[in-house]
């Protein structure tokens, strides 16, 4: 078995454990689903899940479905969901990994941050009398293409007042 599969078929078996706890039918759909959102190899939204089942998957499903299959996946404790300002991201939990994100508030991006960084920092942090099962982070800030964006528009700003000042002189 190669590296890559490994975690997928470990989630696959925790999917059929959990829907037979739950007496739930196990549909192709489902196990479909969860082949290629372990294709995504991270974050991603209902919308961007469309996309990879319109290119990956062997057969369609609806979007309602996909929804409420990562819920399922989500309360099955195989996917993270990430609630933030912008639409619900969506990641497989292929490891145990401490895991970091950065948020712009400017363009709402929600970036996965290296995992060897995060694992980095996350490593040493532990809570007295807690049982941590995820470490997440999430860094909330501006971008780096907002912040080119934003010294872009300051230039153009203090230009145009140096213009009206030239203009004034005169
Ligand atoms: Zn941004």
């Amino acid at each position: 078995m190669d590296k890559k599969q490994a975690p997928l078929t470990s989630l696959r078996e925790r999917l059929t454990r959990y829907m037979e706890e739950k007496a739930m039918r196990k549909t192709p759909e489902r196990y479909e689903i969860l082949r290629v959102a372990g294709l995504a190899g991270g974050i991603f939204t209902i919308d961007e899940l469309t996309g990879l089942m319109q290119k990956n998957a062997t057969f369609q499903v609806s979007r309602a479905t996909l929804f409420n299959t990562m819920e399922l996946f989500f309360e099955a404790g195989l996917a993270i969901k990430h609630s933030l300002a912008t639409a619900a991201h969506y990641e497989m939990r292929t490891d145990n990994n401490p895991k970091a994100y950065t948020i712009c508030h400017q363009c709402n991006t929600i970036t996965k941050v290296s995992t060897s960084t995060a694992k980095l920092a996350l490593q040493n942090l532990h809570v007295r009398y807690f049982s941590t099962e995820d470490k997440i982070v999430y860094m909330h800030g501006i971008c780096r293409k907002c912040q080119a964006k934003n010294r872009q528009e300051a230039r153009k700003q203090k230009s145009t007042k140096q213009d009206k000042n030239k203009n004034g002189k005169r």
